[in-house]
């Protein structure tokens, strides 16, 4: 079993936070086979609000799928706790927003795409299913008469131990 973590980094305009919208959020993501090498271009999404059971035990998994290449079955699940919102405070730096537990794959790209909700600085809206598809997003703040932005999102992954 392999933990890896998703970070991301981000440039911010008078955004507090971001942060996916809940269980029924997608995580966009290509694979990995630590078998034997195959990697895919097909966009796969896992999310927390469709899994199945797993072999052992009361765990569950959030992705399963047979290598076509190899023909081993690999899974992966999101390890709920550790979804947190990209903040802020540590605007420019890569931050941890999930962990996935990998067993057989790894992931090898994210895609952001859509669902995610952004609450502006000095309390002012909360948008809901803001689409960072391009990487890049705009808005405009009514309460506090500011432009909001998310703009130069990179990922990355990293093993946790
Ligand atoms: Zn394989």
């Amino acid at each position: 079993m392999v933990k890896i973590a998703l970070q991301i980094t981000a440039a911010l305009e008078h955004v507090e936070e971001f942060k996916p919208s809940g269980p029924e959020f997608r995580w966009y993501l290509t694979f990995t086979c630590n078998n034997c090498g195959e990697g895919t271009k097909k966009w796969n999404y896992v999310s927390l609000n469709e899994s199945t059971p797993a072999q052992r035990g009361n765990a569950v998994n959030h992705f399963v799928n047979k290598c076509k290449l190899c023909a081993r079955e690999n899974s992966m699940t999101i390890l709920e706790d550790s979804i947190k919102p990209y903040v802020a405070d540590d605007e420019g730096k890569f931050q941890t927003i999930a962990v996935f537990d990998c067993r057989g794959l790894e992931p090898n790209d994210f895609w952001a795409k859509e669902g995610w909700i952004v609450k502006t600085a000095d309390n002012g809206t909360k948008f809901t299913d803001v689409d960072l598809s391009e990487g890049t997003w705009a808005d405009y703040c009514e309460k506090i008469k500011e432009p909001v932005e998310i703009t130069d999102v990179k990922h990355r992954f990293e093993r946790v131990k």
